[in-house]
């Protein structure tokens, strides 16, 4: 019975929206709202477990941590109860009025940059709570807050714009959500129905779940039972369970530990990167446990930073349950569980390389950017990720990859340094002068192709003890080539670079002969020792400082290659058409470095040199 009369709500503008779109999406499984609504009633079992632990008062203490499901398929109702934490008027209202939940959000920011109103990203992503209004004329939702000093509510929306709040008595703790179906959805009122659902969906909640009074699942804890017993489609359904996922994993890592901490892990890696679709970044979310009893959904330090993406549970029974970041000890504890976690799963993804070679490529190809992220800035694993690192290389074919272990078992006796290029794919480093001296040595070049593969590699520094080292800088030596006939003569080539040098002024700090280029005339080097070309380009587009500094190169000439040889004779016979053939050259360097800002002054010379043709 009430003393108060409704208090009326409008939805958040984006709730309104996302409402909006499930009410109306055709999305055929719509079914999906049970285990929404049951992995809530879970979540507020699990915190008040948790809040027991700490609290002394607490409302309705005696009552079973378990969860009620009801069907009445006469009123076509559904009913789901759990005795878990509640909900005050203003979480009410904080929570079912405004968007907190980050699986909605990210379905939202999808829907909005450009995603059609696609009925299949529900699927991709659940919508939580707000998934009963696919089957719900109506939603009421009964609740009373584990404090003591609360009373209890009821929150009522039919999903248009408004919902209202409003005290009601006689409320056990927790909360017991009642949907009136819709007429074509009256299927979720029957026993069967539910039971079905139930049994897919739940198995692995970790709480007692009853269907109209009889029990659905016999509460297990998948990860502590023994590898040869579980079924394949059991882990499935419990990554997606735990994970919130609608996708199958990729990956799976099941094993227990007993020295220096007994663990039982259960790990997985999704289908997809999402932080590579542009959703925001991923939030740890492997939940660690001990004896079954969840300690924390999210904790920030059981997984190093790069391993974000994965999924799990890791559940520790040497771990106190009320564990705190901020003790001493505890903290250690963690940082050794963290330990142990990672060096098993990097074990776990080199034999994956080894045995599975196809299926770590897959793999690679959505998470390799994690590991670089790791190799760059996780000094404690560095060694271990860069041997898991892939790249193309001059010697490998198209969209084929190599280790670095593999490079280096294909290294010449006199080769010292692992040699690699950047640039946006492999054509153009192919077509670039860069490799042409390297693949007339026959020297292995590993091509990278991402933004984050610079910074990669100057924070990896090494392999094995090779340096690695970016074929297009100018410190590179090559090996000595047998001089083909007809070149310049080590005079007329001084006397060249010297007058190429005068000619071209400061833009040019060096012009040598050049021990790498084979087919092309000039390439350009970078002179500035700090600021390679594609970190001045990306500085640019920041808009960073730096970026706008004059642009200095080095220049290496091919004293056997014809435009050089011609222009050696034009310098003194036609000084003035030798000045545009010099500009020009210097230009032709930077196009193909990547480094020519602003083609208007080559288009005129251009037209100049065409004249005299
Ligand atoms: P999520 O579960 O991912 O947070 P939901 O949309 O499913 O998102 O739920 C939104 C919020 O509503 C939850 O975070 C929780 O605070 C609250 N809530 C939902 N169901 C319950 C429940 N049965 N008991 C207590 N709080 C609940
Ligand atoms: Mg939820």
């Amino acid at each position: 019975m009430s003393t108060t009369t409704p208090q009326k709500f409008e939805f958040q503008a984006e709730i309104k929206q996302l409402l909006d779109i499930v009410i109306h999406s055709l999305y055929t499984e719509k079914e999906i709202f049970v285990r929404e609504l049951v992995s809530n009633a879970s979540d507020a079992l699990e915190k008040l477990r948790h809040t027991q632990l700490t609290e002394k008062e607490i409302f309705d203490d005696q009552l079973d941590l378990e969860i009620n499901v009801t069907t009445d398929d006469k009123a076509k109702t559904i009913t789901i109860q759990d005795f878990g934490i509640g909900m005050t008027r203003t979480e009410l209202v904080e929570n079912l009025g405004t968007i907190a939940h980050s699986g909605s959000k990210a379905f939202l920011k999808a829907l909005g940059e450009g995603a059609q109103k696609n009925a299949n990203l529900i699927g991709q992503f659940g919508v939580g709570f707000y998934s009963a209004f696919m089957v719900a004329k109506s939603v009421k939702v009964y609740t009373r807050s584990w404090r003591t000093g609360e009373v209890g509510q009821v929150w009522e929306s039919d999903g248009s714009g408004n919902y209202s709040v409003e005290e009601s008595d006689g409320q056990r703790r927790g909360a017991k959500i009642v949907i009136e179906l819709k007429d074509d959805c009256g299927d979720y009122s029957q026993d069967w129905k539910i039971k079905e659902i139930l049994e897919r969906y739940s198995a692995f909640v970790s709480f007692p779940i009853n269907l109209n009074g009889k029990r659905i699942n016999t509460v297990q804890a998948l990860w502590l039972r023994t590898k040869n017993e579980i079924k394949e489609e059991e882990y499935t359904e419990f990554y997606k369970f735990q994970a919130h996922a609608f996708d199958e994993p990729r990956l799976r890592l099941h094993f227990s530990a007993d020295a220096p901490l007994a663990i039982n892990a259960l790990l997985f890696v999704p289908k997809e990167n999402t932080e590579k679709l542009g959703l925001s970044r991923l939030e740890p979310s492997v939940s660690l446990y001990c004896r079954k009893v969840l300690i924390d959904a999210k904790p920030k330090d059981i997984l190093p930073e790069w391993l974000r993406f994965m999924k799990g549970v890791v559940d520790s029974e040497d771990l106190p349950l009320n564990i705190s970041r901020e003790t001493m000890q505890d903290k250690a504890l963690i940082e050794k569980l963290n330990k142990v976690i990672t060096k098993r799963f990097l074990k776990f993804l080199d034999e994956e390389a080894k045995n599975r070679a196809d299926g770590y490529a897959e793999f690679y190809k959505e998470f390799g950017v994690f590991l670089k992220e790791g190799a760059a800035l996780d000094f404690t694993h560095k060694d271990q990720l860069v041997k898991l690192l892939r790249f193309e290389s001059s010697l490998t074919e198209k969209g084929k990859t190599t280790s670095l272990t593999d490079y280096v078992s294909r290294m010449g006796s006199d080769q010292k340094e692992i040699y690699y290029l950047i640039g946006p794919n492999r054509a153009s480093l192919e077509a670039g002068p860069y490799l042409e001296g390297f693949k007339a040595r026959n020297l292995e070049v590993l091509f990278c192709y991402e933004a984050v593969d610079e910074y990669v590699m100057h924070n990896v520094r090494e392999f094995d003890g090779k340096k690695l080292t970016a074929a297009d800088h100018a410190d590179v030596k090559l090996s000595d080539q047998p001089k083909p006939e007809g070149a310049l003569s080590e005079a007329d080539t001084q006397t060249l670079t010297n007058w190429l040098k005068e000619t071209l002024g400061e833009r040019v700090p060096e012009v040598k002969a050049s021990d790498r280029l084979v087919d092309s005339p000039v390439l350009a080097l970078n002179a500035d020792k700090f600021m390679s070309p594609q970190m001045r380009r990306m500085m640019k587009a920041m808009n960073k400082e730096g970026g706008d500094n004059p642009l200095r190169v080095n220049l290496e000439i091919n004293p056997r290659h014809a435009v050089i040889k011609r222009l050696f004779e034009t310098h003194t016979a036609a000084p003035e058409r030798a000045k545009l053939v010099a500009e020009q050259l210097l230009d032709n360097a930077l196009i193909s470095a990547g480094l020519l800002e602003d083609p208007t002054a080559m288009v005129a010379r251009l037209n100049k040199l065409l004249e005299s043709v």
